[in-house]
Parts: C-alpha cells; structure tokens; sequence
C-alpha cells in the first residue's frame, strides 16, 4: 500500500511520501516565512517557536545523531535510486571527457 503524507504547509495537500520532497520545493514558495527544521527540511513550522519545540521530538534527530552508523531503513530507500543515478553519471562523465580530449 502507498504511503500519503500531508504537506507540512497546508494539510489540505495530500501526495505520496515519495512525492512530498518534490512538492515541499514547489510550495514553499508560498510559505516563505516558514522555518525548516534543523535535523530535516521537510518538516516547516509557521515560526521559530515551533520548530524549537518540535525539536524535542524530531524523528529526524535520531537519524542525524546515528549518522556515521547508517541507518538500515534510509539506506535501503537512497540505495537503487542513488546507485542508478551514480552510475549514469559517471558513464556520462567518462563519454564526455573522451570527447574532449
Ligand atoms: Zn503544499
Ligand atoms: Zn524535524
């Protein structure tokens, strides 16, 4: 089953989890004065305040603190994805610099 989240700007936004990154780029156009949270820009607040507070009980903290020690969730999610992309990449890379040279 696909995971819906609601936009952290206007919960009237509804979109899949893997679709919210994308759309949080788009619509904080129209919140300008929202404040990201520190440990993962995804979550916004309507003022400083409250992104203090959410602090506290970011889920994100722990994923930041943990960091030299991978978590296996995130990873499995970046992995296919980062790893196609990497490869593309570096095949582009190493086309392009034959040519130039
Ligand atoms: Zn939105
Ligand atoms: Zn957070």
């Amino acid at each position: 089953m696909d995971d819906f989240v609601s936009c952290p700007f206007n919960p009237l936004h509804r979109m899949l989890k893997v679709n919210l990154q994308h759309h949080i780029i788009k619509c904080m156009k129209n919140y300008p004065d929202y404040v990201p949270c520190i440990y993962n820009a995804m979550h916004r607040f309507p003022n400083k305040e409250k992104m203090i507070e959410h602090i506290a009980t970011c889920p994100s903290q722990k994923l930041a603190i943990s960091d030299g020690n991978t978590p296996r969730r995130a990873n499995t999610a970046a992995a296919p994805n980062s790893l196609h992309e990497g490869r593309k990449f570096h095949t582009d890379e190493e086309n392009w610099n034959v040519e130039y040279v």
